[in-house]
């Protein structure tokens, strides 16, 4: 199905999704956000399964899914691909370790390389970074993994990167330097 804009004669530009309710571009074939199409897309076809009408559009590669190839988690469209990617409002989650130090390296890495990064329990509540000793607290909170995010629209491109350069082929070339 696909869901009418309530395109209002409104000088800024942006509607609200009637699914999700995050604002759109009034001009929005879909919702970046959410994944449902809108009535500009009515009849656009599964990129996959070409016979098969698209019922949504994947939030991470915004590739054209049907019904059979779509996976839908709490509200937001996916393609096969994509469907374990774990997103948070605007961020998709592109890593997550309980080794600290390789976070650390590869929140370095996203950031030097031009990426947005949103870490979260990076330094859990009771646990000593530097010369403190070994607590009770910090014995138990280690194991509670750090996570990175990227912003969604970023997340195939930082995946990429950081494929690269794990794999030791970053050449650097898109390293900004300040
Ligand atoms: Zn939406
Ligand atoms: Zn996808
Ligand atoms: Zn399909």
């Amino acid at each position: 199905m696909t869901y009418r804009l309530d395109a209002k004669m409104n000088t800024s530009g942006f509607v609200k999704c009637p699914y999700c309710k995050e604002e759109v571009t009034d001009d929005s074939d879909f919702c970046p956000h959410c994944g449902v199409l809108f009535s500009g897309a009515a009849g656009q076809m599964c990129d996959s399964h070409t016979e098969r009408l698209a019922t949504g559009v994947c939030i991470i590669c915004r590739k054209l899914v049907c019904e059979s190839c779509m996976s839908v988690v709490r509200g937001r469209t996916f393609c096969s691909d994509h469907r374990k990617v774990k997103v948070e409002q605007d961020w998709a989650r592109i890593f997550q370790s309980t080794d600290i130090t390789e976070s650390e390296m590869i929140r370095a890495f996203l950031q030097s390389a031009g990426h947005k990064v949103l870490v979260r329990d990076f330094a859990p509540v009771g646990y000593v970074w530097d010369g403190g000793g070994d607590s009770a607290v910090s014995r138990s909170n280690i194991s509670k993994p750090a996570k990175i995010f990227v912003p969604i629209p970023e997340y195939l491109k930082a995946k990429e990167s950081l494929e690269e350069w794990k794999s030791g082929d970053f050449d650097g070339k898109e390293l900004e330097t300040e």
